[in-house]
């Protein structure tokens, strides 16, 4: 009898569709290692949130025949692993772009208008100190910069046509074929880092990603220039965004993701100035979280009944 572990908090709907076609799943919420490895052994397929799979885990799942994420990210999970043993890695492909496009939207114009500095005088009631907030700026006819031009990177590009922006990519995978009908600029990190009023980050964390944004990059960005890492938070270089922001080289920041999740207390980014932090929830709306269970539900069951959505599958040479 098939046997489905979900790793974390699904939305009930995924869940439905399990219990309407009458299989056997388990809900985990401790993500203890040996915990995983007893809960995990014979499973045929693992849905994951958040929790890590490296290979001292999957090695105890004997029947494992899918790992599905609940998201796109995937480096909590071992790749390597599921390549060497011909097992598919999913992801919910087709549900959060959406969600996290409209969050990077909302974190630029949060810190272009300083919100929160607004919001705080008024709560205390400082009203009239709004002559103190200045140098607020508008999305309106920016240049932007997008990082990764992958579904999110191009659901982040379509809602700021809407702004008047001009739209820069920087990407050297998308293939050339692309580059020529769509109406945004291609360009080089350099240039686009000099360029832009507005930066938007959309890798996934690899080798080649890490600290991707250092200091010698903060150093080319312009005095207004606001930056907003929605990815994964090696990508930038925290302690140097922290530098960047203290001496007033950049206007602003916005983070969603961290070097280390959560940051410690005293982690010096948290007392950047200019900057507004979420956590880690850009993907987590009502509307989003639902299609995520849903997306992932699916990803197995397709697999199991030989019908594997390809499209969602990483390591898709395997199969
Ligand atoms: P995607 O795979 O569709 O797009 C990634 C793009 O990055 C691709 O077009 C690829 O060519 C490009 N890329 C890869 N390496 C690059 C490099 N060195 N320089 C420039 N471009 C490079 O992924 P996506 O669905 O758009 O998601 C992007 C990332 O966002 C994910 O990997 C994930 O880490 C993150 N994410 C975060 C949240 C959140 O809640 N904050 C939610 C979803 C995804």
């Amino acid at each position: 009898m098939t046997k489905i572990a979900l790793i974390g908090e699904f939305h009930d709907a995924g869940k439905e569709i399990l219990s309407r076609n009458k299989i056997n799943f388990i809900e985990i919420f401790d993500y203890d290692f040996e915990y995983l490895k007893t809960q995990l052994a014979d499973c045929d397929a693992i849905g994951v949130r958040t929790a890590k799979l490296p290979a001292e885990v999957l090695s105890h799942c004997k029947s494992l025949k899918i790992v599905a994420r609940h998201g796109v990210g995937y480096d909590s999970v071992d790749l390597n692993y599921l390549n060497q043993n011909k097992i598919p890695l999913a992801i919910t492909g087709k549900s959060n772009a959406v969600s996290v496009a409209e969050h990077v939207i909302t974190m630029f114009l949060v810190t272009a208008r300083k919100i929160i500095e607004c919001h705080d005088i008024v709560k205390k009631g400082e009203y009239t100190k709004k002559t103190l907030i200045q140098n607020t700026v508008e999305l309106f006819n920016k240049k932007i910069l997008i990082i990764g031009y992958g579904r999110i990177g191009k659901e982040v590009a379509k809602r700021l046509q809407s702004f008047d922006c001009e739209i820069f990519i920087y990407d050297p995978f998308v293939e050339k074929n692309n580059i020529n009908i769509d109406p945004h600029k291609f360009i080089d990190l350099q240039s686009g880092l000099q360029n832009a009023d507005f930066i938007t980050i959309h890798v996934p964390l690899t080798d080649e990603t890490k600290n991707l944004i250092s200091k010698e990059e903060l150093s080319l960005m312009k005095k207004n220039t606001i930056i907003v890492n929605t990815a994964r938070g090696g990508v930038i270089n925290q302690d140097d965004l922290y530098e960047s922001l203290a001496e007033e080289k950049i206007l602003g920041a916005g983070l969603d993701v961290f070097t280390h999740e959560p940051p410690e207390k005293n982690d010096i980014i948290l007392q950047a100035k200019n900057i507004v932090f979420t956590p880690h929830n850009a993907a987590l709306t009502n509307e989003c979280r639902r299609r995520m269970s849903i997306e992932t539900i699916e990803n197995i069951l397709t697999h199991l009944d030989n019908k594997t959505d390809l499209d969602n599958i990483i390591n898709k040479n395997i199969l």
